[in-house]
């Protein structure tokens, strides 16, 4: 429904990744395949998860007696262990190994080192795709005469630097984390209770806005956003105002709110 809502093109997803077997993160999980389905997907999708997750996808497919459209190509990561679960030539995503009643992870994306921009504006006539590879990798261009027709400091522009983006969903403060989220650009981070409910949240495997805030400011990351609130809380400004005591740059994950990652 919130895919709708967002006008998110079904067709553009081709990888979801799962946290934890909670109901609050993946009991909408079947409905999506469904809608999938009835939608007449062909292409492959891929899913992250804990180990269990295939089993009871199966099942229901099983018992609604389903066969889909398209394949599932399930891809269950080892708990407590951090491991890069995709790479490719942009990207690469690596597990995150959280603190949870149920084995749970984190994704940290990381971005790979970019190359150089073309000025299009500053260059005369067409490029073919072999001069477009060179002027990006910063080296000149030059004719079967040895001739330069391309100087590279003057048609391109240096390489937007890679960011990175970290999803933290349940987890108790991991003290581990300040490392593995060292200068990531923005982090999710989960932050169910108010610090005067320390006790609560540790009972019950969750973070407080401020702990959240403190890894925030010890991991020396760019942005956090704050999400996974506890229903007892209406008003939500009181865990903005107590992390950002800890933490300037803290906004709320508002459902359908957007952040600028990278300039
Ligand atoms: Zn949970
Ligand atoms: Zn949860």
């Amino acid at each position: 429904m919130l895919i709708k809502k967002y006008k998110i093109k079904l067709s553009r997803i081709n990888t979801i990744l799962i946290s934890h077997l909670h109901g609050d993160h993946y009991y909408g999980l079947i409905g999506l395949l469904s809608t999938l389905h009835l939608y007449g997907r062909k292409t492959v999708l891929k899913i992250f998860g804990p180990p269990g997750l295939r089993d009871i996808i199966s099942l229901q497919l099983k018992y609604s007696e389903t066969r889909l459209t398209y394949d599932i190509d399930f891809r269950e990561w080892e708990p407590n262990v951090s491991s890069v679960i995709y790479e490719d030539d942009k990207m690469m995503i690596k597990t995150v190994p959280l603190e949870h009643r149920v084995s749970c992870s984190g994704y940290l994306f990381q971005e790979k080192p970019k190359s150089r921009r073309i000025r299009r504006e500053a260059v005369e006539g067409h490029l073919t795709p072999s001069q477009v590879n060179l002027l990006k990798m910063g080296e000149d261009v030059y004719n079967e005469d040895n001739q330069l027709i391309y100087d590279a400091k003057l048609v391109t522009l240096p390489p937007y630097r890679p960011f990175s983006y970290a999803f933290c969903s349940d987890t108790r403060y991991k003290p581990s984390l300040i490392e593995t989220l060292n200068k990531v650009d923005l982090v999710y981070h989960e932050a169910t209770f108010m610090h005067d409910m320390l006790d609560r949240a540790q009972n019950t495997y969750h973070t407080t806005a401020r702990q959240a805030a403190e890894l925030a400011r010890d991991a020396n990351i760019g942005k956090l956003l704050l999400g996974h609130f506890s229903t007892r809380y209406r008003d939500l400004n009181p865990l903005l105002v107590e992390a950002r005591q800890y933490f300037e740059n803290t906004e709320l994950a508002i459902e359908g709110e957007k952040f600028v990652v990278s300039e």
